[in-house]
């Protein structure tokens, strides 16, 4: 049997080798606190998982549903832009449910990169983006994310060679893994870039209302002209702690949407038709979970920040986004520290370099950890700290 190139070359997920460690490590007995992934703890809210039940018991969400999700659930999107970013949509031209927005974010690759075609793609970033590039046949071209550039792309320090090859910009805020933000101000520059250049803009949204103290986020769509030369990715995973439902949305650019669409309608048979009326009671029913949940993630947020700054890390506190980006102590590097942590302490951080090279010299730690568990953790970082400074006074004296 002959795989083809592109499984060959494909890196293995990033979350699968560190669940494997952390596998082999609890069938050990070992007690392992993870800090790794972006799931949230926190259960779906009862009120959406109550119509959900609802939903199942009617034999008509027992067939095939429509690629294109229900009229009403569309609808229900377009009037959530409305009321959470002033933004219009058409919901028949200007909005496809999907199956999560990880399933969208690799699917749209198949509408614009052809053989050798080049994406512009963040580094740090969400892998998928730079993944579903190479599956389609293209070329990332990575933009370094730094602290100098706070995390926003330079845009103006791409080659013109380059560009004659692109066909489509990733971009992602609030940013996942290094907690940055951005501004309208940005957003419009990011059109205009795209108009100069005749390229297709992805905004990925989904950390939009994960936020923190009085931070409100803009939509890509706000940009005036965004929906002339893109589209935003959003998410009901992180909003409503509704990760393991697999329900997500694409707004913007009806051509982008309409090709995304006729990909789509050929790979899969949509989102099963309970989970998108749950969605649709998230999206339309009390939004008092939202805050709730900021308020809790917000107060581990200050909790990790701390302590990372009392044992010498420096990390800043994020305005919105489940991550803390936290540099590593000198003279390691991200997969070092990650793994001197997991060994010596039993605490599972994400190298940086696992998101890019730009990631290097960073470790991702997620705030989706039960109250007690990040307590535990964080008491075993105090004592990592502890036991290194012992050595570090040994070593000097
Ligand atoms: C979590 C996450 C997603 C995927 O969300 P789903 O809708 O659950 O597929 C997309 N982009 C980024 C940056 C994420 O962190």
């Amino acid at each position: 049997m002959r795989m083809s190139r592109r499984i060959e070359h494909l890196p293995p997920y990033l979350f699968v080798e560190i669940n494997r460690k952390i596998t082999e490590k609890r069938a050990k007995g070992e007690d392992v606190v993870s800090f790794a992934i972006g799931d949230p703890d926190i259960p779906t809210p009862s009120h959406i998982i109550d119509r959900l039940c609802q939903a199942v018991q009617d034999p008509a969400n027992h067939r095939y549903p429509e690629t294109e999700g229900l009229p009403k659930l569309r609808q229900a999107i377009a009037e959530w832009y409305g009321k959470r970013f002033n933004v219009t949509l058409d919901a028949d031209l200007e909005v496809l449910p999907l199956i999560g927005s990880k399933e969208g974010i690799a699917h749209i690759a198949l509408c614009f990169i052809d053989y050798q075609d080049t994406a512009l793609v963040p580094d740090p970033a969400y892998p998928v983006y730079s993944v579903s590039t190479m599956l389609a046949g293209g070329r990332p071209y990575y933009m370094p994310l730094t602290e100098q550039n706070n995390f926003l792309p330079d845009l103006r320090g791409i080659p013109a060679d380059v560009l004659r090859r692109v066909k489509l910009l990733w971009i992602n805020y609030p940013n996942n893994p290094t907690g940055a933000v951005a501004d309208l101000d940005f957003f419009k520059r990011v059109v205009e870039f795209a108009q100069q250049h005749d390229l297709a803009v992805c905004h990925d949204g989904p950390y939009s209302e994960v936020t923190f103290d009085d931070y409100r986020p803009v939509s890509f769509m706000e940009a005036e002209g965004a929906k002339e030369i893109g589209v935003e990715f959003h998410s009901l995973s992180k909003s409503y702690n509704m990760t393991g439902w697999r329900i997500g949305m694409v707004v913007g650019n009806a051509k982008m949407i309409d090709a995304l669409k006729r990909v789509k309608s050929n790979l899969d048979s949509g989102i099963p038709q309970a989970i998108q009326y749950a969605a649709i009671e998230a999206l339309t029913g009390s939004q008092d979970c939202i805050q709730e949940h900021n308020a809790i993630y917000q107060r581990r947020r200050d909790l990790v920040v701390e302590m990372l700054n009392s044992i010498g890390l420096e990390a800043k506190p994020p305005k919105a986004g489940l991550y803390i980006w936290a540099k590593v102590p000198e003279g390691y590097s991200s997969t070092d520290f990650a793994t001197d942590l997991l060994e010596k302490i039993g605490v599972v951080v994400t190298p940086g370099i696992g998101y890019g090279k730009n990631g290097e010299g960073y470790v991702r730690l997620s705030l989706t950890i039960p109250d007690a568990r990040l307590v535990k953790g964080l008491s075993r970082l105090a004592a990592w700290r502890s036991t290194r400074s012992r050595l570090l006074r040994r070593e000097t004296t």
